[in-house]
């Protein structure tokens, strides 16, 4: 029988959304896979039958956390950049030109070996769902390449070609713009699921993130947007117009930015790895959430301005600093990413769900803020399988 029950679990959650309870957390319950999916919740005395059984001894589980925000294409590294940044240097996001250079002289196998090292090194801390965004290629054929090697890791590939305009193009931003809605949209949407921009002064303003964003639309794909992270600016509202499945940073929001989420389907991610790492204010997660917003927590893994693959780690920053309960933490890690990336079968331990799940070293999710820092990712299911 191709089928595996996790059994005495203390602490489930399930994400299920009854009861008032966002967590639906079950006590004393058992948890049947089969074929990848979650076939069966319930009460550990009721337990059914299984070809195999893991006894999770008390401990949480979880749904695997769904990092919906992460840059993983690229090549080399910026440590002496944050160095200096410890140091006193303001973050501008101007590194990401040096990154460019990097990724453009690095072999597909050298692109493909750090994806699959940093996806590796994700799961190991519980992450089950990836997003992976393009743009450190910035030129038709490497933001292609990106995106090819991408989609062999996972299913949400992000085109983000208008990252930043690259050095060749800084005196006629135009003609990059126009390159990217034409030959480069064309040749980076067969691997791509969604387009992005970086809407912030110092990349793209207001009328060019509209002008790409619109064409990739036209193509099929989705929308997400970079805004509002170095300052105030128009990415938040201009994303809830387009129908954006998420806007991502949202550190500098006015009152009329967080009305326009509230009243609205898009999810605000929020990423406390880049404030982390560029001592910087934390986004106001509070504020949101009694506004209403839907909040996702995701870690922006690049090598530049958050270079964590933790989740678990940006849901204890979002307890220190950012005002959220454990438990809104957890749940923006999970079911909030899976809203962001517009998914329904992760981010939930309910019968049908991918059975994507970890098991915690403790007895309850509390311990993920509470205990920051510590491994506590005992055993990882991808998609029903032990990893
Ligand atoms: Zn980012």
């Amino acid at each position: 029988m191709n089928s595996l029950l996790i059994d005495c679990i203390g602490e489930l959650v399930t994400n299920d959304g009854r009861g008032g309870d966002p967590l639906g957390v079950r006590r004393d319950a058992a948890l049947l896979v089969e074929d990848g999916r979650v076939a069966w919740v319930g009460p550990a005395r009721y337990a059914p039958a299984a070809g195999r059984r893991v006894d999770a001894a008390g401990a949480a589980v979880l749904p695997g956390f769904v990092d919906s925000h992460a840059h993983l294409v690229f090549a080399g590294d910026r440590a002496a950049e944050f160095a200096a940044r410890m140091a006193g240097e303001p973050y501008t996001g101007g590194g990401i030109r040096t990154t460019v250079g990097a990724t453009r002289a690095a072999s597909d196998d050298d692109l493909r070996a750090t994806v699959g090292r940093l996806r590796a090194e994700m799961r190991r801390q519980g992450t089950t769902t990836v997003e992976i965004k393009s743009g450190y290629g910035l030129s038709v054929a490497d933001e292609a390449r990106s995106l090819r090697i991408a989609a062999e890791f996972t299913e949400d590939t992000t085109f983000l070609g208008a990252h930043v305009v690259p050095a060749e193009y800084a005196d006629r931003p135009d003609d990059y713009v126009g390159l990217v809605c034409g030959p480069m949209l064309a040749a980076a949407a067969p691997y791509a699921r969604w387009i992005d921009v970086f809407c912030e002064r110092g990349a793209f303003d207001a009328d060019h993130a509209r002008a790409i964003l619109t064409c990739g639309q036209a193509v099929g794909l989705g929308v997400r947007l970079h805004a509002n992270q170095l300052g105030p600016g128009p990415g938040v509202r201009l994303g809830v117009e387009l129908g954006a499945a998420s806007v991502d940073h949202c550190t500098h929001l006015t009152d009329a930015d967080v009305a326009a989420l509230a009243g609205s389907e898009t999810v605000a991610t929020l990423l406390p790895g880049a404030e982390f790492s560029t001592r910087s204010p934390y986004p106001d997660a509070r504020r949101l959430l009694d506004a209403g917003v839907t909040v996702a927590l995701a870690t922006d893994c690049n090598p530049g301005s958050s270079y964590t693959s933790s989740m678990p780690f940006c849901v204890a920053l979002a307890v220190r600093e950012m005002g959220m309960t454990p438990a809104e933490a957890v749940w923006a890690a999970t079911a909030g990413g899976a809203a962001a990336l517009r998914r329904t079968d992760v981010g939930r331990l309910t019968v049908g769900a991918r059975a994507d799940l970890v098991v915690l070293d403790a007895p309850t999710h509390l311990h993920l803020a509470y205990r920051p820092g510590v491994p506590l990712i005992r055993h990882v299911l991808h998609n029903g399988v032990p990893r």
